[in-house]
């Protein structure tokens, strides 16, 4: 999607830290951290969870989980633990229309639900 501030990072167009990726997925740390770590892990294919999440696409939210496992390994906070958030839509306070979970940790993060 020619506007889409992560299709232009997924095809190099805007510069980030890229921390993982494969063929599916690509994850980059977060320009404003809120913790420590705070990473972004995207599908590289534009969708939009509000509107275009569907069983054909559903591989992408395990190809996600399995990116995370190894990013966290790799950033040595898998062992602590860490959280991984989703904000979908304009109540969620959603800024960028590509589907994307925040993997946050690397410190004690306060505890949201639960
Ligand atoms: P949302 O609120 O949509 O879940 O989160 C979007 C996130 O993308 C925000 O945390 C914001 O800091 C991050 N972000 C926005 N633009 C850029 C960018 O150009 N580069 C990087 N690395 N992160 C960005
Ligand atoms: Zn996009």
């Amino acid at each position: 999607m020619a506007s889409c501030i992560f299709c232009k990072i997924v095809q190099g167009q805007i510069p980030s830290e890229i921390v993982y990726e494969d063929d599916n997925v690509i994850a980059f740390r977060d320009v404003n951290p809120q913790a420590k770590v705070h990473i972004l892990i995207v599908p590289k294919k534009h969708i939009n969870p509000m509107t275009e999440i569907n069983e054909k696409q559903a591989k992408v939210m395990s190809d996600i989980f399995l990116a995370a496992k190894e990013i966290a390994g790799r950033q040595k906070i898998g062992g602590r633990g860490f959280r991984m958030i989703m904000n979908v839509g304009s109540d969620a306070g959603q800024e960028v229309e590509h589907l994307h979970v925040h993997l946050l940790g690397g410190e004690k993060l306060g505890k949201l639900v639960g």
